[in-house]
């Protein structure tokens, strides 16, 4: 089953040097879940040649601009193109406020329902789950309430081994007893151990985004053992007293989260304006943490 997540932008407060602020596209099994909408994000959808009506799940980590000025314009794009089915927003409370204000003064009544879950920034938590995916809150310490998400994939079934199955005469009604992974016992008495006909399924990954925060250990228990970490790193090391000032991270920070919550690899991105060359924030991250990329924008991670 696929999980991947395509960087739509990677700059943090100010769109700069042709990166954009803060989103990111997730596909999980080809349903798609926008986390965060900074300005512009609509533009780098159709750039990268992505359906905004395909989305299906928005998740907002903060009030900062940066995370979503582009929400109010995708929102409005979406009922001008028809859209009729419902779009589930995870958020902070206030948002609701916001944009219920934007649609009244601009007499906008829109087409689709908006189902929105208010998200508290004090305690993680689960705040959606289907039959491919749970996500949690990440409770993060910035200037403002600020949650990351955590997407675990569901464990799948078993994989069955067809052409053995199919060599030995098993109905294909037996197919999803075996999926599950029982053992058969079947009409006569032959006894069929699970073991010999299916394989083990792929592992479910893990994915957790970690937007703005400052370094400090109280979220990282709950991004344990992910198989991508998404962390801002937003300065170089040296500009740790702007890092904590603004509560943000250093890239070595980063880095440092990575290895102590034993990430299999991390990504870091929301770069500051400071920054046109992005190769030492990674250099940086990398004396730390090894396995660390840089979150470009239009490039797509598997996870
Ligand atoms: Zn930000
Ligand atoms: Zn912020």
């Amino acid at each position: 089953m696929k999980l991947e997540v395509t960087i739509l932008g990677s700059s943090s407060a100010t769109p700069v040097y042709n990166r954009n602020p803060t989103s990111q596209l997730l596909n999980c099994n080809e349903k798609f879940y926008l986390i965060d909408c900074g300005e512009g994000t609509q533009q780098q959808l159709i750039r990268f040649g992505f359906k905004a009506n395909k989305i299906d799940y928005i998740f907002i980590s903060h009030l900062h601009g940066d995370h979503y000025f582009g929400l109010i314009g995708l929102l409005s794009s979406l009922h001008l193109n028809g859209r009729i089915k419902p779009i589930k927003i995870f958020a902070p409370n206030a948002l609701q406020e916001i944009l219920a204000l934007q649609f009244k003064h601009s007499e906008t009544f829109l087409r689709y329902p908006i189902e929105f879950t208010a998200i508290e920034a004090t305690e993680s938590v689960l705040i959606y789950e289907n039959a491919d995916v749970k996500v949690e809150t990440v409770v993060l310490n910035h200037r403002i309430p600020c949650t990351g998400f955590k997407f675990s994939q569901k464990p799948r079934m078993r994989k069955l081994i067809v052409e053995k199955l199919e060599e030995d005469n098993i109905g294909i009604e037996y197919y999803p007893l075996l999926k599950r992974g029982a053992d058969l016992n079947l009409p006569g008495g032959k006894i069929i151990l699970n073991k010999d006909y299916t394989t083990d399924p792929t592992l479910p990954k893990v994915y957790a985004y970690c937007s703005d925060t400052l370094f400090e250990g109280r979220y990282f228990a709950s991004i344990q053992n992910c198989d991508l970490l998404y962390h801002e790193a937003t300065f170089l090391h040296e500009m740790l007293d702007r890092a904590n000032q603004t509560h943000h991270t250093t890239a070595l920070q980063a880095a440092q989260v990575a290895l102590i919550t034993n990430a299999k690899k991390l990504l870091i991105g929301h770069f500051s304006s400071r920054y046109k060359a992005l190769l030492p924030l990674l250099e940086e991250a990398k004396t730390v943490f090894q396995n660390t990329e840089l979150a470009l924008e239009g490039i797509t991670y598997e996870i």
